[in-house]
Order: structure tokens, then sequence, then C-alpha cells
């Protein structure tokens, strides 16, 4: 029997919390970190994006009948980091497998993975969503090579040849995969994030999603809320964007509580998302699900890690991102949302602490940071440490507003100058003649020129429609070209329409 089903294309997604009724999500997700790695796993081979198709290859990653493998040390290095950094317990002894299929971009008719024996089990990561904590359980960290690229010449359907690169092939790869901890698209994408700037913080992947070097796979279910029973579950397929991974989950999740509503089954399947149409279709079913027929790798002997690499390793790990967010909501009492902007780039969070430093109020600096600069590095698509403006001239531009030299309005005024030419804000307030008009006369006098010739405002504003005082702040504003003291200007000027 089908089970015809009618549903809307995901479109109007929005950061609200999502409601499916009386069912759940259940998702647990797969995420594949190309590693930053100077030469690939098993070879010396360069790992170096963009060069000329097969010139960094050998015979060992073009699969050559007698060549062998042997296991590049960074990359073990590499995946204990990101696995102590998620809690994992760290394997003193991993054993690689061979995962037999055939495709023309794996010249070994294998990849070289683990299975079995991974060499990080039972971690955790821990994400907010609105303000709630919660805990994703990590299964396992493993280390596999990628394969080779497949280039052709149009569409796949309508070529009429392939061109293979082996550049890719035997790159290193750090496969993460969570338990099934995930409820909502939110947290999915969340967990991504969070995962990403573990990898970020760590160095050990650049997190680019859109060249592939950070992909997501995930497993889909939904059920009654309040079971335990996991029901059956689809693959989602190349989840290449925080925003796609929200939206397929979405659709995803309420297609599948359509199924069962109309009382049919979930068929175990692999689906891939149409991002056009916001919608997720059928790839391949169970009945073609591949048998890999895992063995241990004969050519490569069990990984032995002993405690002094581990304990090496621990000693130099960086402080993570969780960490430092809550270091910051504790040190500087600033709120979660901010911190959560602040920590998500190292840089980022090393310039907001140098430059409060220099100018200890935090919340300030955290305001300017994420509104003017990273306005102006999102515009020119810049990271934080090659800003032009150093935090010494942010603070120095802050400490001329604090100490009343110029207006906060001014100071925004002339942030993009500072940014474009990182000239001294001092310099440029003294050049531009911008300073503060803090002499009381000289304001008085404005305001009194400002009264005499708007009897009418006047007389409303007495008559109690004090609303009017915007109008006598602004009009005194345009005279000074905004210069006025606003606290002066407001008090004085408050006087002055009483007639005290
Ligand atoms: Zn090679």
């Amino acid at each position: 029997m089908y089970i015809f089903i009618t549903l809307h294309s995901y479109q109007d997604f929005s950061r609200c919390r999502v409601d499916y009724g009386d069912y759940e999500g259940v998702m647990g997700l797969e995420v594949h970190a190309h590693l930053l790695t100077k030469s690939k796993i098993f070879c010396g081979c360069s790992t170096a994006f963009g060069a000329e198709p097969n010139s960094h290859t050998c015979p060992t990653c073009m699969g050559l009948p007698g060549a062998l493998p042997v296991l590049n040390k960074k990359v073990v290095d590499f995946a204990i980091r990101l696995g102590l950094a998620l809690n994992c317990t760290i394997s003193k002894k991993s054993i690689f497998a061979r995962k037999n299929y055939y495709y023309p971009d794996l010249p070994k008719g294998y990849q070289i993975s683990q299975y079995e024996e991974p060499i990080c089990t039972n971690g955790y990561l821990n994400i907010y969503v609105n303000d709630e904590k919660k805990r994703i359980r990590i299964n396992r960290v493993h280390m596999e090579e990628d394969a080779g690229k497949l280039v052709h010449e149009n569409a796949i359907d309508t070529s009429s040849y392939s061109m293979v690169d082996y550049n890719r092939s035997s790159t290193p790869l750090l496969e993460i995969v969570s338990e099934p901890d995930i409820s909502t698209p939110e947290e999915a994408a969340t967990y991504l994030k969070a995962l990403r700037d573990i990898l970020l913080y760590l160095e050990i992947c650049d997190g680019n999603m859109e060249e592939g070097s950070f992909r997501c796979d995930a497993n889909v279910s939904v059920r009654k809320k309040g079971t335990t029973e996991l029901g059956t579950r689809t693959e989602m397929k190349n989840l290449n964007s925080f925003k796609n991974v929200e939206k397929s989950l979405d659709y995803e999740i309420r297609r599948q509580i359509e199924v069962i509503k109309k009382g049919g089954q979930i068929v175990q399947e692999t689906r891939l998302f149409n991002v056009d149409e916001g919608t997720t279709y059928s790839m391949r079913g169970k009945e073609e699900a591949h048998d890999y027929r895992y063995f241990p790798e004969p050519d490569l002997l069990p990984l032995i890690v002993d405690d002094a690499w581990i304990e090496e390793i621990r000693k130099n790990l960086p402080e993570l991102p969780t960490e430092k967010m809550e270091r910051f909501i504790d040190e500087y009492k600033l709120p979660r949302y901010d911190v959560e902007i602040l920590s998500s780039d190292k840089e980022l969070a090393r310039y907001f602490e140098e430059t409060i430093k220099l100018f200890p109020e935090p919340k300030t600096v955290s305001n300017w940071i994420m509104t003017e600069l990273l306005r102006e590095f999102k515009e020119d698509n810049i990271s934080p440490k090659d800003s032009p403006v150093s935090p010494a001239c942010l603070a120095e531009l802050l400490s001329l507003v604090k100490d009343g030299t110029i207006s906060n309005k001014i100071a925004k005024d002339i942030f993009p100058e500072v940014y474009k030419t990182g000239a001294s804000p001092k310099k440029i307030v003294q050049e531009k003649g911008l300073v503060q008009i803090s002499d009381e006369s000289a304001i008085i006098k404005t305001i009194d020129e400002v009264i005499a010739r708007s009897p009418k405002e006047l007389a409303d504003f007495r008559a109690g429609k004090e609303k009017l005082l915007g109008f006598f702040v602004g009009q005194v504003m345009k005279e000074t070209k905004g210069q006025a003291n606003p606290k002066l200007l407001n008090a004085l000027l408050l006087k002055r329409l009483k007639g005290e």
C-alpha cells in the first residue's frame, strides 16, 4: 500500500522554538572534519588544496599494488586533541580497519578507517539552546582517509566521460559520531556550531562547510513524547550549511510524523535535501545499503598510545569555547548572548580581552565589538586578527566618550573613518573640530535662540506636551552639529523650558 502525503516545503523557518505536537525528533549526527596536517594520513604527499590534478600523489595514495601505508603521527595527535576536548576516553590501543567498497575515486577498493576499536569513545559536548544546557553524548571519534574526487564533463547522468583527481585521496579525516541525543533542528545546528568552534580553537580543521572540510550527515527518527523506544531512522546525507541542516531536519521530522499519523511506516533509507525546494527525497533504500565487510587492516599495526603522549597533549590544550564562555560570564558579568558571540572566534575573544585591559568596561566594549566592529569585519570579510582598528585604538575612542570629549553619537560617526584609516581617534576629533561642547554658556545661548524662534512649541510644552522636549533637543543638536554634551543639554534645556 502506498501512503500519499502532501507537505509544504520548508519555507519560513525562523529561530523560534519548533513544535511537533505529541512527537519529538531523535537525531544523531556524523561529522567529517578534514584535518589541517601538511601531509596525508598514510603517505608523505601534500594535502594542499587546489594543486594541479594528481600532482600530490604517490603509489600509496593511488593504491598501486605493493605500496604500504605509514601512519602520520600528527593525525593521531589531532585525534587525541579533539578526543580530550570532547571529554572522551582515549583508547590505549586502537585498530585500523578496511571498509570495502568500489568506486572510481577509491583506487584501493577499500577505505582505511577505524571500526570496532576507534581511538576516542564515550565523550560529550554541552550545548546551550535558549539558555538551557543540554549534554550531547559523543559515541566515538575515529580516524580515516578521504577518497579522491571525480570530475564530470557535465551533470553526472549526461557526461560521456569522467576524470579522477587523487590529490584528495588519503587526506586525513576525523569522524565524530554523536549519540541520538538531539531532539530539535535548532539543537542540531547548535551542536554543529559548538563542534566547529572547538575544531577551530584546537586549530586542527578550518571548518569550511562550503569547501567540504566540515561535513555533516544525520540519522533522523521520530517518536511519541514520553516514550523511549527508537523509531526507524532515515539517513540525511551531505548537509553543507548550518541553515540547510536546520531546514532539512525540520522537513524530515515533519515528513516522518505525517507518515506515521496516516498509518504508514518509515522506510529505512538514505535521503538527500533539495535546497531549492526545501524538501528531502530518497536516494537509496535499505536493500541497496552497503555491507562493507570490515576487517582489521593487515598493513598497519594496532596503534598504541601511552599516558605520556596523552598527557603531553592535554597539557597543551587551549582554553576551549565553553570554558571561555563560562569565564567571561563570571569575570566580566556579560550576558550569555554577548559571550556566545565574543567566544565564537578565538581571535575575537582575544581582541575583546586586549581592549578591556585598556578600557575596563566590559559591557561597553562588548557592545562596540558586536555592533560597530563586527559590521565592518563582515563587510570586508576579514578576521579579527587582521583588524585595522587595534584594541588600543578602540580603547582610545571609548575613553574620549567616557571623559566627555565627544558624544557616543560622534564616536559612532567617526568610527568608519577610524576603521578605514587606522588613524588615532583623538587626532580625527581634533582635526575635524568635533570636541563636545560642554561650555554651559555656549549651550544656553543656542537653547535661547531655538526657544525664541519656536514660541508655539514652547507654549505647547508648557501646556503639558512634554514630548516636545525631543523636538528642542533635536534643534539644539542640529545647531551644534551634534556636538552639545547631551547630558548637559538635557538638564539646561529642561530648566529653560520650564522657565526656571
Ligand atoms: Zn601519497
